[in-house]
């Protein structure tokens, strides 16, 4: 699926790869045809900024993957979960969410949909009953992060599938540390999937890029008066009615022609590009991911100047059961770690990293290392960093594909420094 779906070639030049049609407009056979295209009776293209025909092969890949109707690509991950929330929730209503974000997710619910009027309720914890209390009637959505980034738990997708349901609210989930490869939330239950694109999934540190997939199950006709954005007429697209013309991809074709082409973050079809060649190997990719970083987790596990690890593959951690439940033997390649010493003992070790490129960015082939309370979650008090899981001391690894023994060499030196 990686490799092939949505792409069955181009007709007019045979090409093998993927072209990048970098194009703004597309022409119309005719007035007609024009008239029939933006009332979305025929398929086809418009303008790049509702869709062009690289982007659209990208999305058809990634919704096949993650199991989903159809998608959306924009410009980055910020953009899919605006977008995710602004489709469904307005002035008034609410969204609940768990505690563990990704820092600008955080600050984008608790900063700036909220002066919005889209009120961001935090659950006390990742369990599905704190997640249920905060939800009523002006509830829109349940976000979460199917891997917390950078905190590392592991939603229980499927029991908080089923708590938005009972109260008739989509769940939507963050896909992006998992990768489908790892991890598909569809399978358990959630409604709307998004990614980063720019992470594991292009892969190589060079594109930014988000998406959301519509899993098309979501029953938003029963839920006329609550979601009406797709029951009604729409009068900021041609008065489409969304379920009626778009039946089970109703959600993604209305955050295509309303979020998207009103508010612009398209994605470059270049961008497009890059991100399916990415695509390509990312199953190979996220293999080698996943072994390596087990080893630098036991390696790190095992070494005396190492305070702890927190490597949800390691059976006495306390997220073991639920990474177990969701992602069987495999865990993503992200680990934390604290080095003893404190806040100064990690710092040494940070800075004398070599190999590991002290960066704020995940999922790249290159190792990368971050520390969150001084940079992405900066800007977080220490009891918001707390709250969405960081720790001052904590130093994020990501870790890459390169030879297993590069890496380890790299870490030993570090932490050489780190006593010195
Ligand atoms: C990086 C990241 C984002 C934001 O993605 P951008 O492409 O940088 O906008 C959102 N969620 C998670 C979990 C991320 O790691």
């Amino acid at each position: 699926m990686a490799i092939h779906v949505g792409y069955e070639g181009d007709p007019a030049t045979k090409a093998v790869a993927v072209p990048i049609y970098q194009t703004i407009a597309f022409e119309f056979d005719s007035a007609e045809h024009g008239a029939a295209l933006f009332n979305l009776e025929v398929p086809g293209n418009i303008y790049t900024r509702i869709g062009n025909p690289t982007n659209t092969i990208l999305e058809k890949r990634v919704a096949a993957l993650e199991g989903g109707v159809d998608a959306l690509s924009v410009s980055s991950g910020m953009a899919a979960i605006e977008y995710a929330i602004i489709n469904i929730a307005e002035l008034g209503n609410n969204i609940v969410s768990l505690p563990q974000l990704y820092g600008a997710t955080y600050t984008l619910f608790e900063h700036i949909l909220r002066k919005r009027g889209v009120d961001a309720r935090f659950a006390a914890s990742d369990l599905p009953e704190d997640v249920e209390k905060l939800i009523d009637g002006n509830t829109r959505a349940v976000f979460c992060e199917s891997i917390g980034n950078p905190a590392g738990n592991v939603a229980d997708i499927e029991e908080l599938a089923r708590v938005a349901h009972k109260h008739g609210v989509p769940l939507v989930v963050d896909n992006t540390v998992a990768t489908p490869v790892l991890l598909r939330p569809i399978e358990y239950g959630a409604d709307v999937v998004v990614h980063s694109m720019t992470k594991f999934m292009g892969g190589h540190g060079t594109t930014l890029g988000g998406m959301i997939v519509d899993g098309g199950k979501f029953p938003w006709r029963r839920y006329a008066d609550k979601f009406y954005m797709f029951n009604r007429p729409e009068p900021a697209y041609h008065d489409v009615v969304y379920v009626d013309q778009f039946g089970d991809a109703a959600y993604v074709a209305r955050c295509r022609t309303v979020c998207q082409r009103n508010t612009g973050a398209t994605l470059s079809p270049f961008n497009g590009f890059l991100l399916l060649q990415g695509i390509e190997t990312l199953s190979l990719r996220v293999e080698r991911h996943v072994s390596n970083a087990r080893k630098v987790a036991e390696f790190l596990r095992g070494h005396p100047l190492v305070e702890w690890v927190n490597y949800t593959g390691f059976p006495d951690n306390p997220l073991y059961p639920m990474a177990q439940k969701y992602l069987g033997d495999q865990r993503c390649s992200l680990l934390t770690f604290g080095v003893k010493g404190g806040f100064e003992g990690g710092r040494k070790c940070f800075n004398a990293l070599r190999l590991f490129k002290r960066m704020v960015n995940m999922g790249d082939a290159k190792s990368l290392s971050c520390h969150p309370a001084s940079t992405t979650h900066r800007q977080l008090t220490p009891q918001e960093q707390r709250r969405v899981g960081v720790t001052p001391e904590m130093i994020r690894l990501s870790v890459g594909i390169e030879h297993i023994d590069d890496i380890l060499a790299d870490l030993a030196q570090a932490l050489e420094h780190a006593k010195a």
